[in-house]
């Protein structure tokens, strides 16, 4: 799929590994986002990304990627892992469902997702993914 950012410097193409987004109510991705943070995956062999980026280390694990001119957010990527890229950048993306929500249990009333999807909650994701004390404060 092809995406772009709102200015059009930043392109990408990607193969997703799933047809599918997911969402995340951490608070690092709340405050990033401005509420949630939806992701759709990549590997990094399947991502190709032209024009300047600036990325922002949210924390030791993760660098958090924008569109320096327009300020688009543009990925999530934990250090040597697949790509958490933005759907909103690929018009292809907008029929994927939602696969699963972490962090559930911390989701802003206005973005509480409706449906049968996995949830996981603050605990449930911490016990099972390394996280960073703090970043989901
Ligand atoms: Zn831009
Ligand atoms: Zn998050």
């Amino acid at each position: 799929m092809d995406g772009h950012c709102l200015c059009g410097a930043v392109r990408i193409t990607a193969i997703p590994s799933s047809q599918a987004a997911s969402a995340c109510h951490c608070a690092a991705c709340r405050r990033w986002t401005g509420a949630a943070m939806w992701a759709v995956e990549a590997a990094a062999a399947e991502v190709r990304v032209t024009g300047e980026v600036r990325t922002y280390r949210s924390s030791p694990l993760a660098e958090r990627a924008f569109c320096p001119a327009c300020g688009t957010h543009l990925w999530i990527r934990d250090d040597g892992k697949d790509y958490d890229l933005m759907p909103g950048l690929f018009d292809a993306a907008s029929e994927f469902p939602l696969s699963h929500e972490v962090y559930a249990d911390r989701a802003f009333a206005c973005v509480r997702l409706a449906g049968s999807h996995p949830r996981a909650s603050r605990a449930e994701y911490e016990n099972s993914h390394p996280f960073v004390e703090g970043d989901a404060r």
